[in-house]
């Protein structure tokens, strides 16, 4: 199933299938050139495969934006421990829906991008960790694993190589902390997902204490691909360090929202205008948040950029994991910048206390704010309770739920000011705007 109407200028990659009947079926992946990636893979040497994924310049695409070949060079060959292949899509981020597109429609594509990391790190075993609120999407990846396995792509001796590999789904049981990497090998493990003190990173000391190279869906999936057509040429279809293409989920008051997949480094401002049809209703731009909730916004006139990390970074933001909010001049940021820590403060695990304090503060007075009971001492107060938090976690959610709350006060701050003298008592002595 596709939920929008595809665009001419996307660079369709990993989502050329999306539009084809049966996408998820075997036979459709056989016949568009399926599976011939990781028989090519299995006559390369993992070094060989390494160099391929380094000159691809792909960079994870669940939010960090680490080198995928570099993170695959760091899980050791040279040892009697197992090693694992983790698939993360415990898709969760606000704004952000192209795991499920890529399971739902291209569930061989994912498979077969893990199977190629498990011959290059020498792995027998991979799990599919997928969101819990997505229970539809394992009968259909389940299904795909059984359709490798019959046709002997899974199991013993894969494709004649000597070499046994086997995949299996596991569920999540819906918190948004178990993506993080090593919250969810907790989980895997059958334990309450909290993250883990690192480093050790899951590459040396994973899954079960052992090796463990753990990607996001969209990642794995673009594996194939980079086989296929080699890591130079996938590189240059994006921006230098940052190659390749990406599913872009473009969310908000434009015309026609939808996943899109556009080379890196496209335009941010064409994505609004040419991509998704302009802004709804003709209204103006006020703003976009970039890369998922945890991005702090760019402002309109922000917005001329190329959409890629280092793009993004310039601008003290995140092109995380592709999820483009996108708003217009009747958004009220002061209602959204409530709405966001709502969600922060209800996924916080509460293992360490910046957090698990800092995001109940941050609602409680962006709540009460929010209704009209707000005071000019809060404003700063937001401010500094937000920059407090930054750094100071256990794991990224804590950064994640304050980078978004600076990113509003500070570059909102006249929203703040102006809802607060809307919403105050006229005769209040506190009406006096720091
Ligand atoms: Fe848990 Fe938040 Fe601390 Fe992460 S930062 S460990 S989510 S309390």
């Amino acid at each position: 199933m596709i939920y929008n109407e595809p665009s001419p200028l996307e660079v369709k990659v990993i989502s050329q299938r999306f539009t084809l009947p049966n996408s998820a079926a075997i036979d459709t992946y056989l016949a568009t050139d399926g599976y011939l990636a990781v028989k090519k893979a299995l006559g390369m040497t993992p070094e060989a495969i390494i160099d391929e994924m380094k000159a691809s310049n792909l960079r994870g695409r669940g939010g960090a934006g680490f080198p995928t070949g570099m993170k695959w060079s760091f899980v050791p060959r040279k040892t009697d421990k197992p090693r694992y292949i983790i698939c993360n899509s415990d898709e969760s981020e606000p704004g952000t829906c192209k795991d499920r597109l890529l399971m739902e429609n291209d569930p061989h594509q994912l498979l077969e991008g893990m199977m190629i990391a498990g011959w290059t790190v020498g792995s027998n075993k991979g799990y599919v960790f997928i969101r819990g609120e997505y229970r539809y999407l394992i009968d259909i990846v389940d299904r795909a694993i059984a359709e490798a396995y019959e046709r002997g792509f899974l199991g013993k001796n894969v494709f004649g190589s000597g070499w046994d590999f086997d995949i299996y789904t596991h569920t999540g049981a819906g918190a948004y902390e178990c993506g993080e990497e090593s919250a969810l090998l907790e989980s895997l493990e059958g334990k309450r997902g909290i993250p883990r003190l690192k480093p050790p990173f899951p590459a040396v000391v994973g899954a079960w204490q052992s090796p463990t190279l753990l990607n996001n869906c969209e990642t794995f999936s673009a594996v194939p691909a980079i086989l296929r057509m080699g890591g130079p040429a996938y590189a240059e279809l994006g921006t230098p360090k940052n190659g390749g293409t990406r599913l872009f989920c473009i969310s908000g008051h434009v015309n026609k929202p939808g996943v899109y997949e556009l080379p890196l480094g496209f335009n941010l401002l064409r994505m609004i205008d040419e991509v998704c049809g302009g802004m709804r209703n003709g209204k103006k731009l006020k703003a976009v948040i970039p890369g998922g909730s945890s991005s702090p916004v760019l402002k309109a006139q922000e917005c001329d950029v190329p959409m890629d990390f280092d793009s993004m970074a310039k601008l003290k933001t995140m092109a995380g994991s592709g999820g483009v909010v996108v708003l217009d001049e009747d958004t009220d940021i002061v209602q959204l910048a409530m709405r966001t820590m709502k969600f922060y403060q209800h996924e916080s695990c509460g293992w360490c206390i910046p957090c698990r304090e800092g995001t109940t503060w941050l609602k409680k007075i962006l709540d009460r704010f929010h209704e009209g009971d707000g005071r000019s001492e809060d404003i700063p107060l937001i401010g500094e309770l937000a920059r407090n938090m930054l750094g100071r976690t256990f794991c990224a959610l804590g950064d994640a739920a304050a980078m978004p709350t600076i990113g509003f006060i500070e570059k909102f701050r006249d929203e703040f000011e102006a809802h607060l003298l809307k919403t105050q008592d006229p005769q209040s002595p506190e009406l006096i705007v720091l």
